[in-house]
């Protein structure tokens, strides 16, 4: 699925529908082997200064491995987004910062299938776990014990910098 961005705006186009999970290759790459369709809604339109804006949200589900007891669990995620097109005519310093600059291709399209997955792959925590009271390792973790017993445990953000590359 792609967007005409401007043509939409000008039509005042709205959008409901779903994204399938087989269209979603990323986001399944980035999950624990599994996301459901993504349901989207989104309208599009001109803001009072004549910006072009695509505003919505998305909720899908995906599966992930907690890191406390290392079991698989879905995670339920939804988004919300404002993009705004790039013209020929305007830059990233144009679009007010409540939007979202997006990129349009050579024929005026913008690939918001892509986008929303890059919203949903962003919303995966580095560390997902389980909700305390639904994880197994509940009874022998505690943050205190840890931050006490291990002098020298890893500085966190370097392990944060690690899984940034
Ligand atoms: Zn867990």
């Amino acid at each position: 699925m792609t967007l005409d961005p401007i043509r939409s705006a000008k039509m005042k186009s709205t959008y409901s529908g779903g994204i399938e999970s087989s269209d979603l290759p990323r986001l399944l790459d980035a999950s624990a082997g599994f996301c459901s369709d993504i349901q989207v809604q989104f309208s599009c339109d001109t803001d009072e200064l004549g910006t072009v804006i695509i505003n919505g949200h998305a909720q899908g589900e995906v599966s992930l491995n907690c890191q406390r007891c290392m079991n698989e669990f879905k995670q339920k995620i939804s988004v919300e987004f404002c993009y705004s097109p790039l013209t020929a005519k305007s830059t990233e310093d144009d679009i007010p910062d409540a939007y979202e600059a997006v990129d349009m291709d050579e024929n005026g399209y913008i690939a918001i299938v892509e986008l929303i997955e890059d919203e949903f792959i962003v919303s995966i925590p580095f560390f997902p776990m389980h909700d305390v009271e639904d994880c197994s390792k509940e009874q022998d973790f505690t943050l205190g014990n840890i931050d006490e017993s291990e002098a020298e445990r890893p500085n966190p953000f370097a392990v944060l910098q690690n899984l940034k590359k």
